[in-house]
């Protein structure tokens, strides 16, 4: 039997045989392209050469590329756990021609490598064809379909519609008919019964989809019409999981050598067997599939987050600790326990898990033991909201509680009807989805962008002249109108540029493009599938005109300033704190720089100062820039260039060198390190577990802090008598204001003492009560409290005190009772708040002692005598 590795590296070889460069797998989490957050199928690396942005190195490539498919277009993550061949993660194994071979050699191939090489039953195997589509133009492909006839009998060729058999890109581009492979692995006995063509694209568990093969040959424009493609593209994609479950005999993507030992970890741990019961299986599933998915991400440096790709994450992650939680009874964490037989299993094929391993436990455990205080935070407050719901004779907690608890405390909507089930309740679902669905129309409306055709005015690509100029000699190629918010913009792309495009955490240029006709400003570069696009709110009248494009050169030079420091800080960071430095994140704009490194504990104030100094004696030494452009991977990682962990490098790069700083990078740089002034770090924090932050300022930004500083000591020196000494002075003056205050105390605390001998001596007593009425100004809300309860100790019965005091121009009613007056029918609260209206107020409190804070002290005598009156007295 050939194990999971075996098999990855007989597709390789199958393909490389038929002249294809296999290439490696593109990074799982996509940095630079707006519309995808996470690699979901084997083409997205390749999309840029797709849409024609950049000629094809290789016009045959092949790979296995790690997807995640979790969100978006296409997102399995709620059947993972619940079958056995939707995961999260998973590897696509893949071909593709670029302009050169199409469907002839993509069919026959597939078959070869199937049948010949791997010796697949062709019996249990099916073809599905698209079957075509009338108000579209488009007939059967009856190209594919007789291509397959040569292998197959007709009765194992399926026709499919547009949905399963029509493969589009997006709302445009690239799209065509594809054909795919379903394997029947059930048992003879079931074959003899239902015959497996009944069978495929209808959700059965052993007659699955396998292959895709797509044949790109439309493209398909705004207005929802397609036309002929000029480069026809092959794009296939195999799972490799599927793949291996079907050589090794097995019925489910679990059963493999790829999932086992994993499976096994979690049975050990938890005292779980797998296959005894359904809902701890797919518990055990869920948690096998999703701890490869964590800990990738975080290796190719997604961390989870409260945002975007890192909130995917944490919910993927927060998932598999609520099935484990409920099903299989982890209170604790315990997922990241998982990770040394992950990477026993898989890190010889992904040396990047060992080298991280330190920081994927970390970051998973933090996540967990978070995740699990929520839970408990959810769980009170599903408790208090049933208890509500029963006191008012229910046994259905609303749609909207279910969401609250959803939205705002991470509570799941499943865990939740669990523990209502459990306690003889539902939830109101309906109304659940209704303020799911709101909350996403919400989120839509925010995100919806409308993007117009490409129009196109010369064909070409884009040459970037940016690291050499900030002003080119350039002409428009083509342009397009996107809205957004209301607000329309235009992308613009030039046959040569030299505004930097945002990437690799620089951002992009502005500035203008100009002509003798006008002057047209660029408000951002960003780049899309590797094409730098101009942003600019009005396009230019004279649109085939030539124009110089002009970056805004300070900001340029405040951003290289910038760029460099972070290489200079990130070589600083690695000397003073140690090796285990990584960058994690980099954020550089004209105003600063931010910086995330793996680390796990604070930077401390020294360190940081050692950080400082020598970053800034390397700017004193004015080390000049030396620039390897172009030069082979190879070469770069000779000069013991850093490269960054789930990034995603060609065989050629650049790489920027300041003295021993070595980094692989695409940014903008200082001529000399001089240029960069000064760095001074400014704040340093905490981003995630074993993740710090650090941001500092350069340059000019340095400068005008400095003066702030200044201006703020010359300011306190002033106030402190130009003391030599200020810090002493400031010293010395809390500690007399400290002594000040015990003295204010002290006097205060007499005076207590004075005021509540002279109210004993002033007791009248009324039927039997002693009444002690005080009425003063300037007196503190604390003393008459005090007060208060002094008489109240002394006097054990029969004390009825009420004071109407004033403080800072406030008014103040106070009322204290023995306990045989409130026994007696008297309450202090309902007292003062009748009484309070007499000085606009309010308040209440205890019944034996309530206060009332209020606006008018002119009506504080007669709120008293109200008081009195009130209680009879
Ligand atoms: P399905 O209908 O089974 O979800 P699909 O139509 O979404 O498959 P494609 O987008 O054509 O699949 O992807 C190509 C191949 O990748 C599939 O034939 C399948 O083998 C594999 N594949 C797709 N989704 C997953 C997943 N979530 N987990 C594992 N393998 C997958
Ligand atoms: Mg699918």
């Amino acid at each position: 039997m050939l194990t999971a590795n075996e098999i990855r590296d007989s597709f390789k070889s199958f393909f490389e045989s038929k002249g294809h460069q296999i290439v490696p797998s593109a990074p799982m989490v996509i940095k630079d392209d707006p519309t995808l957050m996470f690699t979901n199928a084997g083409m997205n690396q390749f999309k840029d050469i797709i849409l024609g942005n950049h000629p094809a190195k290789y016009k045959r490539v092949a790979d296995s590329q790690k997807c995640l498919r979790v969100s978006g277009k296409h997102n399995d993550l709620e059947e993972v756990g619940h079958d056995t061949y939707h995961h999260t993660m998973f590897e696509m194994l893949g071909n593709w021609s670029f302009g050169d071979y199409f469907k002839k050699e993509a069919i026959s191939w597939a078959w070869e490598y199937l049948v010949d090489v791997l010796k697949l039953d062709p019996k249990d195997l099916y073809a599905t064809v698209f079957e075509g589509s009338p108000e579209e133009g488009l007939e059967r492909d009856n190209e594919a379909a007789s291509y397959w006839e040569q292998f197959l009998p007709k009765d194992h060729i399926l026709n499919g519609n547009k949905h399963d058999n029509f493969w589009e890109m997006g709302d445009t581009g690239p799209c065509g008919p594809c054909s795919e492979i379903h394997v029947d692995s059930r048992s003879e006995e079931e074959k003899a019964k239902v015959p497996g063509s009944q069978l495929v694209n209808k959700d059965h568990p052993q007659v699955i989809e396998i292959w895709n093969l797509v044949f790109m040959q439309f493209n398909r424009k705004a207005d929802g019409s397609l036309e002929g493609l000029p480069a026809k593209v092959i794009d296939t994609g195999m799972g490799f999981e599927r793949l291996v479950r079907t050589l090794q005999g097995k019925t489910s993507n679990y059963d493999t050598d790829v999932f086992q030992p994993i499976l096994k970890a979690i049975g050990d741990m938890t005292g779980a067997t797998y296959g005894k019961n359904e809902q701890q299986d797919i518990a055990m599933r869920v948690i096998a599939d999703h701890i490869r998915t964590i800990a990738f991400s975080i290796t190719d440096g997604q961390l989870p987050s409260n945002a975007k790709a890192g909130y995917v994450i944490r919910r993927i992650l927060r998932r598999a600790v609520r099935y484990g939680y409920t099903f299989l009874g982890q209170k604790q964490a315990f997922m990241y326990k998982l990770l040394p037989v992950l990477i026993e299993n898989m890190g010889g094929a992904y040396p990047e898990l060992n080298a991280q391993k330190e920081l994927i436990a970390k970051v998973i455990k933090e996540e967990e033991d978070s995740f699990l205080r929520t839970l408990e935070t959810g769980i009170r407050l599903l408790d208090k909201t049933m208890a509500d719901a029963k006191a008012a004779g229910k046994t259905e907690i609303s749609g909207k509680d279910a969401f609250t608890l959803y939205d705002t405390f991470g509570f799941p909507l499943d865990l939740t009807e669990l523990i209502l089930r459990e306690n003889g309740m539902t939830a109101d679902i309906k109304e659940f989805d209704a303020e799911m669905q709101q909350q996403k129309q919400r989120a839509r409306n925010a995100a919806a962008v409308e993007t117009g055709d490409w129009i196109t005015l010369q064909e070409g690509t884009t040459e970037f002249v940016g690291y050499d100029y900030t002003e080119y000699e350039t002409s428009i190629l083509r342009y397009r109108q996107i809205k957004q918010k209301n607000q329309t913009l235009f992308q613009i792309v030039l046959d040569k540029t030299p505004f930097y495009a945002e990437s690799g955490g620089q951002v992009g240029d502005t500035g203008v493009l100009v002509n003798e006709f006008e002057t047209i400003e660029v408000i951002d570069t960003k780049k899309e599938n590797n094409l730098p696009i101009h942003i600019t709110k009005k396009l230019p009248e004279h649109l085939e005109a030539p124009f110089m494009a002009c970056v805004d050169t300070d900001k340029r030079a405040a951003c290289a300033a910038n760029h460099s420091a972070t290489h200079l800080l990130d070589a600083a960071l690695r000397e003073v704190l140690g090796d285990h430095v990584e960058q994690k994140g980099s954020l550089v704009t004209p105003d600063s720089l931010r910086f995330d490194f793996s680390h796990f504990q604070k930077v401390t104030d020294e360190e940081i100062r050692q950080v400082e100094h020598i970053v800034n004696a390397k700017i004193r030494a004015n080390i000049p820039l030396k620039e390897y452009r172009n030069i082979p991977i190879e070469e770069a990682k000779e000069l013991g260039a850093i490269a960054l962990f789930g990034e995603k490098y060609g065989d050629r790069v650049r790489v920027i060198q300041f003295g021993s700083s070595i980094e692989f990078c695409g940014g903008t740089h200082v001529a000399a390190t001089g240029n960069i002034g000064m760095m001074k770090i400014v704040s340093e924090s905490s981003v995630a577990a074993g993740v710090r932050r650090i941001e500092a300022y350069t340059g000019a930004r340095v400068e005008e802090m400095l003066d702030a500083f200044q201006d703020t000591m010359r300011d306190l020196k002033a106030l402190f008598n130009n003391a030599p000494n200020l810090s002493g002075a400031i010293r010395k003056y809390i500690e007399e204001n400290a002594g000040l205050k015990k003295q204010v105390e002290d006097f205060m605390k007499e005076k207590e003492a004075q005021l509540k001998e002279k109210l004993l001596q002033n007791i009248q007593e009324v039927n039997g009560t002693k009444v002690i009425k005080f009425c003063a100004a300037m007196i503190p809300a604390d003393t008459v409290k005090n007060i208060a309860f002094q008489l109240r100790g002394e006097i054990t019965e029969n004390l009825f005190f009420v004071a109407g005091t004033v403080f800072e121009g406030k008014p103040m009613l106070t009322v204290m009772l023995s306990d045989n007056l409130v026994a007696g029918g008297l309450k202090a609260g309902n007292l003062v708040k009748e009484a309070a209206k007499l000085i606009q107020g309010g308040g209440g409190g205890q019944p034996h002692f309530a206060t009332a804070g209020g606006k008018n002290p002119d009506g504080l005598n007669a709120a008293v005598d109200k008081v009195l009156e009130l209680a009879g007295l």
